[in-house]
């Protein structure tokens, strides 16, 4: 099939989304894996996967698809979030600490002070002070 007609065949259709790429990655790790160990089941529940993906590619149902591949993403936006904070920790370590307000939960970023004892933060949001250790 051409480019052409694979975009004549795809019109109507949901076409691939985060939550189709993650059930192809997902089927390749199982057959993969169950190809290793020797465990059909594992193999067969990888070629579910895929062909749900290729279902839901191929499906007209774009609606439907649309709110599957929602959910995907509500599910994922915390853990990014955590990740993407992991990261910021890391880049900032020699310059700030994060601390995390016992009254509201939030995250609160302190610039670094150097050596041992306790620093007493007011958390911005929710007025409750906290007293952490300083690392
Ligand atoms: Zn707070």
């Amino acid at each position: 099939m051409s480019m052409k007609g694979l975009q004549r065949f795809m019109v109507g259709r949901s076409g691939s989304d985060q939550l189709s790429v993650f059930l192809i990655i997902a089927s390749l790790v199982l057959s993969w894996t169950g190809r290793i160990t020797g465990v059909t089941i594992v193999v067969t529940a990888g070629y579910v996967l895929l062909g749900l993906a290729i279902f839901r590619i191929l499906s007209r149902n774009v609606a439907k698809r649309r709110s599957e591949n929602y959910l995907l993403l509500k599910w994922v936006e915390p853990w990014k979030k955590r990740l993407n904070l992991t990261g910021r920790q890391i880049k900032e370590y020699k310059t700030h600490r994060y601390y995390e307000c016992s009254g509201c939960g939030k995250k609160l970023r302190i610039p670094r002070k150097k050596g041992g004892g306790k620093i007493k933060i007011t958390c911005p949001a929710c007025r409750s002070q906290i007293i952490r250790k300083i690392y």
